[in-house]
């Protein structure tokens, strides 16, 4: 995950935000820069097995978390 601004270069010091696309195989990071304010997102392989998604899913979140660490 990169951690700088495209438009600016400005360092992140927000979280990113998971983000669903109209496909729901699309799964997306987005973040609001802090310094120039223009949204930036990053595409995220996501690996369905068919299940019903849950979007909101804090155990994904955290397990995301820990594979970016
Ligand atoms: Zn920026």
């Amino acid at each position: 995950m990169k951690k700088e601004c495209s438009y600016c270069s400005n360092e992140f010091s927000e979280e990113w935000r998971s983000e669903w696309g109209e496909n729901k195989e699309q799964h997306y990071k987005s973040i609001v820069c802090s310094n120039c304010g223009k949204k930036d997102c990053v595409r995220v392989a996501f690996y369905s097995s068919g299940d019903t998604h849950k979007p909101k899913n804090s155990s994904l979140e955290s397990m995301l978390r820990k594979v970016r660490q």
